[in-house]
């Protein structure tokens, strides 16, 4: 699965402690992060993460591009509800695609816990029919 990882400054330290947790489960998929985000996860676990911009730069859409092209299965997404961010339009964007493409969205923690066991029981494997419609559909 392809899993993204996004977090606002005042969350970041919150999502490297839950990446750290959950290497285990995280690693058996391809990781994509913004910039920032991307570079402490790495750093604090060692994980693989492919880096998009930092977020206000662009990172949340390109972010939303690859859900757009329904190739992302899941996000999170801790945002900071308490402090205004300069790309706002953009985080609204990407969480109103995520619920055009029915993909999972983690915004806090407590939803993160549970969509992560999720993964790993083998919830998101309708996913793999999503890809597989993709495949055909491109060699066509
Ligand atoms: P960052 O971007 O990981 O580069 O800080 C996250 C965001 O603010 O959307």
């Amino acid at each position: 699965m392809n899993i993204a990882l996004i977090a606002h400054d005042n969350k970041k330290d919150e999502l490297v402690r839950f990446a750290i947790a959950y290497k285990e489960i995280i690693e058996e998929h391809t990781l994509f992060a913004t910039g920032t985000t991307g570079l402490r996860i790495m750093e604090a676990t060692g994980l693989s993460i492919q880096r998009f911009q930092s977020g206000p730069l662009g990172g949340d859409q390109e972010i939303g591009a690859m859900i757009a092209k329904n190739t992302m299965d899941m996000v999170f997404f801790f945002r900071d509800p308490l402090t205004a961010q300069p790309h706002e339009p953009d985080v609204t964007a990407l969480v109103r695609l995520c619920d055009v493409y029915s993909i999972p969205l983690a915004t806090n923690i407590g939803t993160a816990e549970v969509l992560i066991k999720g993964l790993e029981r083998g919830d998101l494997a309708w996913r793999d029919i999503i890809h597989q419609e993709q495949g055909e559909g491109n060699d066509k």
